[in-house]
């Protein structure tokens, strides 16, 4: 893995050394967003970690903790800090010299960037950055994408097995217990999100949290995934207790026919926003468009939630090696919801499908 993480090192490095403009011109870049941090140097402890780095150089600190793991997983230079990580990484940025230090905007609290400021070398200004490392991780490496097709495989698996346990009359919490328990059983660390099992009616919330409601007979939404290795899954799927009358029918038609739009739309070179139009359209054609209260979809990788957005707004051009989920729904106050979410991955030609689960329209 080390060179995987040095790769990535360099080509981050590139991103602001070489940079024309004046925003990304830095003579170095502190990364304090522990998933950039892991992106970057292979280390996964859950807190108390700091990388900066420039072109040739990177230093981890830690705090004495990590010692053992950071040595294990990491492949740049460690300081094991004793003090407040603060203070080591100030005498870092004045060993090295840097005047322009770039920091994550999105991952400082306004103590930590007082204390920093207050302590920095006259010489030096703290430069804020936005989605610099995250912008690399848009487009996942080889490696990446066998993990993320590893933990989708994995989370259809749990789901089946769930399902194979289920009776009508179990609870929301206990169909919810019964995933994260399978998926953990399969070799995920932890779900991705909160697992949502809404019947019925909770359906028409689209973040329902499970709790004592029975299930069935009538509409199930399942929403789910796990980490593994890392790695985010992430898939929705309906299932109905009982027959499904004609009016969920229909509309798990279109809701499914908006869902095939989506994947059928996405290739390298589109934008993220067109994929999400051609889902609204479909569901406008079957008058359901304004039922659709979120957007498309949204990448995933070491989080369940990166860029590129699906929505209206998003103007990134989706690449090959992107993975992203495609999940149209529409929510009905009173009656329920439909969504429909597969992960995909953007190939050279246009995109794979990841989630192996069908989309039959499902009784159980
Ligand atoms: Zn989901
Ligand atoms: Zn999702």
């Amino acid at each position: 893995m080390s060179s995987t993480h040095e790769t990535r090192r360099t080509r981050a490095a590139a991103l602001f050394d070489q940079s024309k403009s004046a925003e990304l011109k830095l003579d170095a870049l502190l990364v304090t967003n522990l998933h950039n941090v892991r992106y970057l140097t292979g280390f996964t402890g859950s807190n108390g970690a700091v990388l900066l780095f420039r072109g040739g150089r990177a230093v981890l600190f830690t705090d004495p903790r990590y010692t053992v793991q950071s040595h294990n997983q990491v492949d740049c230079a460690i300081v094991i800090a004793k003090g407040p990580l603060t203070q080591a990484v100030l005498r870092e940025i004045d060993r090295a010299r840097a005047r322009r230090v770039g920091f994550e905007r999105d991952n400082m609290t306004m103590a930590q960037f007082e204390a920093l400021e207050k302590t920095l070398p006259v010489r030096t200004k703290l430069e804020p950055t936005t989605g610099l490392i995250e912008r690399l991780r848009m487009v996942k490496d080889a490696g990446e994408i066998e993990v993320i097709r590893a933990s989708v495989v994995s989370n259809s698996r749990a789901l089946e097995a769930a399902l194979r346990l289920f009776r009508t009359g179990m609870t929301e919490s206990e169909l919810a217990a019964e995933i994260d328990y399978r998926n953990r059983k399969f070799g995920a660390e932890a779900p991705s999100f909160d697992t949502i099992v809404a019947a019925g009616e909770h359906a028409a919330l689209p973040h329902a949290q499970p709790g004592a409601a029975k299930i069935g007979p009538g509409m199930l939404l399942i929403d789910m995934g796990a980490f593994r290795d890392g790695y985010a899954s992430d898939m929705t799927r309906m299932a109905h207790v009982g027959p499904p009358t004609p009016k969920y029918k229909r509309a798990y038609r279109a809701v499914l026919e908006a869902q095939l739009a989506g994947v059928n739309a996405v290739k390298p070179g589109i934008t993220a926003d067109s994929v999400d139009r051609v889902v609204r359209r479909t569901l406008k054609q079957h008058g359901l468009d304004r039922e659709f209260i979120h957007s498309t979809g949204h990448g995933l990788g070491l989080e369940i939630h990166e860029p590129p957005r699906l929505g209206r707004k998003d103007k990134t051009k989706l690449e090959a090696g992107m993975a992203i989920t495609i999940e149209p729904g529409i929510y009905i106050e009173g009656w329920g919801g439909i969504r429909i979410e597969d992960t995909v991955l953007v190939t050279a030609k246009g995109c794979e499908v990841l989630t192996p689960t069908t989309k039959e329209l499902r009784e159980i």
